[in-house]
């Protein structure tokens, strides 16, 4: 089948993968430069910052097949980072978890790793989907430089973007719109900082207990990445609502300040970059694995569905998601392939796995907690 997925994140990348392998044609439409949407890695002068998802670990026995020969490939490698709990100055050892990944150089990397031999039009945004003439087969409506264009006709449609984009883009079929809307949504400011020397701090990574700060992590105490004091400091997801309206400058100043009173230091960075994360996380997973409508073969995944896992809103979620809804599509596929599935394509049976170990990486788990803080894990 020729296949359209809209969205080049982790859970896009991975449907694609998976759909590839077992035979078909599939096309990534991507509104960004690049793929990994959440996954990404700020480049400076001073090297790089990841900037969203900032290690991730692994529950269910798919996606630790997966991590595993991400580490054969020497493209994740475990972060032996020390890891505490911050409140008012004092610093407590954080709980033990699960083992934490990270890409290297940058979890950017991993988002480049699954892109690749994939056909990705990048700044390509998808602003409707509407049904070709033949039933079952749809179009996309691209804008890019302010000009609108109708796609080829594709045989079935993903839409692997975050649940509030994909509600609009689901019109089409008001019963998944509807389910799609279900799902509420967060946004989250970053700020990137560099120093000019080591602060000495006694840890690398820390969720905090800090009105405006959730987590802070030395992004250099990463595996494989650039000597220099770096750091990343991610806002709760309360004072980000308070402070959307605010720009990137007066989001820095105020974060620094934030920063400067979690870790008792005073020393000015010689870089220091805020970004807002406008859909950090659903507040409202779907307890489901993906959608799909095998009749109109549309169907959305993403990390808004539980996948078989406890909450939603992580990397292995929407990698699950994806590698589900790619052997629906397969199913369906079948009986229209001229040829048939080869060997290799690996079956994804949703696994339901419970992460009682804790979830620990740094978007909180909503679905158990609700979105009460960017760092609380
Ligand atoms: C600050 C932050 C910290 C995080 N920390 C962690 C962590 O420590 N561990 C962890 O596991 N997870 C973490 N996460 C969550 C993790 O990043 C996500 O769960 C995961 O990356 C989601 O992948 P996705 O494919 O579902 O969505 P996305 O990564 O959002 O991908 C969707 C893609 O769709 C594209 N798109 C959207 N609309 C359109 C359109 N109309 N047309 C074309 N393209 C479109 C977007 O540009 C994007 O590339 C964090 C997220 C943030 C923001």
């Amino acid at each position: 089948m020729q296949i359209a997925i809209i969205g080049a994140g982790i859970s896009g990348l991975a449907c694609a993968q998976q759909l590839r392998a077992l035979g078909h044609q599939v096309t990534l439409f991507e509104k960004d430069g690049e793929a990994g949407g959440r996954v990404h890695t700020w480049q400076t002068e001073i090297g790089g910052f990841d900037l969203g998802a900032q290690f991730f670990t692994a529950i269910s026995d798919n996606f630790k097949k997966a991590v595993s020969s991400w580490r054969k490939d020497g493209l994740v490698m475990p972060w032996h980072g020390r890891l505490v709990r911050l409140q008012d100055g004092i610093v407590i050892p954080a709980r033990p978890s699960s083992q934490r990944f990270v890409a290297a150089p940058g979890m950017g990397e991993l988002a480049r790793h699954l892109a690749q031999e994939l056909d990705i039009r990048t700044g390509q945004t998808v602003v409707r989907i509407e049904a070709a003439q033949v039933p079952g087969n749809w179009r996309l409506a691209l804008k890019a430089g302010g000009m609108e264009t109708l796609t080829e006709p594709f045989d079935a449609v993903v839409v692997a973007t975050p649940g509030d984009r994909a509600a609009a883009l689901l019109a089409p079929v008001p019963a998944l719109a509807g389910k799609a809307e279900l799902t509420g949504h967060v946004s989250c400011w970053a700020l990137m900082l560099g120093f000019g020397q080591p602060l000495k701090l006694e840890f690398d990574g820390a969720w905090v207990k800090h009105h405006r700060l959730a987590w802070l992590a030395r992004d250099d105490s990463k595996p494989e990445r650039r000597n220099g004091e770096r750091w990343i400091a991610l806002a709760r997801v309360e004072w980000s609502a308070e402070n959307l309206k605010n720009g990137p400058a007066r989001a820095r100043d105020m974060l620094l300040k934030a920063f400067q009173e979690a870790t008792g230091t005073s020393v000015q960075p010689v870089y220091s970059v805020a970004r807002l994360w406008n859909y950090a996380q659903s507040t409202r997973p779907l307890a489901k694995s993906c959608l799909w409508d095998e009749k109109l073969r549309i169907g959305a995944c993403g990390d808004w569905f539980t996948a078989g896992l406890e909450g939603g809103g992580q990397i292995e979620h929407a990698y699950l998601s994806g590698l589900t809804l790619a052997a629906r599509i397969d199913e369906v596929a079948k009986p229209i392939l001229v040829k048939p599935v080869r060997a290799a394509a690996i079956r994804v049976a949703a696994s339901t796995v419970n992460s009682a170990d804790g979830v620990p990486a740094v978007m909180p788990a909503v679905g158990r907690r609700r979105a009460a803080s960017a760092g609380g894990r």
